[in-house]
C-alpha cells in the first residue's frame, strides 16, 4: 500500500544567480513499512523530509499522505495534520530536562489535550527497553536512551508515519545500530510507515527499501529481501 506519494516535487533555495535546486522534480511512491533515504551531504535528504512532513512548502508539486494532499493546507491545518499523523525524530533529542522519561513521552499528547493511553505508552516503553527508566530525568540517561525516549514520544501519538532525520547522528555505532533496529521493530509491531534519513549504509541496511538521493533526484531504489 502506498502511504506517501510525491508528484513533480520541486524545491529551490536562494535567488538567481545563486539558486540551489534542493529537490529536482521528484516523483516517488513510498509503501508502508521501513524505508531509508540515503545520499551524500547536500543531496536534499533533509529538504525532502521537511516537505514530506509539511515543515516546508514546495515550490511546486504535491505531497500526499494516505491520499491527503497536504500541499494545499493552510498553515494551521497543516500543523494539526502533522501533529495527528506524523511523528518526528531528529538528530537532537529535544527532551525537556525538567520532565522525567514518562512525562517526556506523553508531552505531545498532553500539549494537544489528547487522552493518554497508559497501557499503550507502557507497551512502547517496554519495546524500547525504557520501562524501568520512566521515573528518570534525561540527564541520567545515555545518548542512546535519550534517543529512544524521543522515538517513544514520536510513537505516543500513534502516527501513521515516523520521519527520522539522522536519528543516529549523535550516537556511537553500537547505539546507532540499536536505535535503527528498534525503529524497524516498532514499525513492524505497530504496522506503520517509517522513513529513516541517514548517510550511513550500515544503518540504512535495516530498512526494507533504500532510496538513493543524488543532486535532488532519486538515483535508484533498492528493495531488500523481505525478512520474516
Ligand atoms: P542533505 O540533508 O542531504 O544534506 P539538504 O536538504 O540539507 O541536504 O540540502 C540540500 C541543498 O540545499 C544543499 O545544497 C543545501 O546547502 C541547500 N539548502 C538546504 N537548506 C537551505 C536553506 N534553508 N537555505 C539555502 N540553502 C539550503
Ligand atoms: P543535514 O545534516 O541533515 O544535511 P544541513 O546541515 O544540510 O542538515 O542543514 C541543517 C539546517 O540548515 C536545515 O534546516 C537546512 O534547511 C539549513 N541549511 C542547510 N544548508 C543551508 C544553507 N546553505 N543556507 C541556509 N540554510 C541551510
Amino acid at each position: 500500500m502506498k502511504v506517501i506519494e510525491l508528484k513533480d516535487l520541486n524545491k529551490s533555495y536562494g535567488k538567481e544567480p545563486n539558486v540551489v535546486k534542493a529537490i529536482d522534480n521528484i516523483n516517488l511512491e513510498i509503501e508502508k513499512g521501513f524505508t531509508a533515504i540515503v545520499g551524500p551531504s547536500g543531496c536534499g535528504k533533509t529538504t525532502l523530509m521537511q516537505l514530506i512532513g509539511g515543515l516546508r512548502q514546495p515550490d511546486s508539486g504535491k505531497v500526499l499522505i494516505e491520499g491527503t494532499d497536504i500541499s494545499f493546507f493552510r498553515k494551521d491545518d497543516k500543523a494539526l495534520f502533522r501533529r495527528r499523523n506524523i511523528g518526528f525524530v531528529f538528530r537532537e533529542y529535544n527532551l525537556l530536562t525538567e520532565l522525567n522519561v514518562y512525562e517526556n513521552i506523553i508531552f505531545t499528547l498532553e500539549l494537544d489535550g489528547r487522552d493518554v493511553d497508559r497501557e499503550y505508552i507502557y507497551q512502547i516503553a517496554y519495546l524500547l527497553k525504557l520501562d524501568d527508566k520512566m521515573d528518570m530525568l534525561p540527564v541520567a540517561l545515555s545518548n542512546g536512551e535519550r534517543q529512544k525516549v524521543a522515538i517513544a514520544r514520536a510513537l505516543a501519538t500513534k502516527p501513521k508515519v515516523i520521519l527520522a532525520d539522522e536519528p543516529t547522528g549523535s550516537l556511537d555505532s553500537k547505539a546507532s545500530l540499536e536505535v535503527a533496529g528498534l525503529l524497524k521493530m516498532t514499525c513492524r509491531e505497530f504496522n506503520q510507515t517509517a522513513i529513516l534519513i541517514t548517510h550511513d549504509m550500515e544503518i540504512a541496511d535495516n530498512a526494507e527499501r533504500v532510496i538513493y538521493l543524488r543532486d535532488g533526484k532519486v538515483q535508484k531504489i533498492s528493495e531488500r529481501r523481505k525478512q520474516i
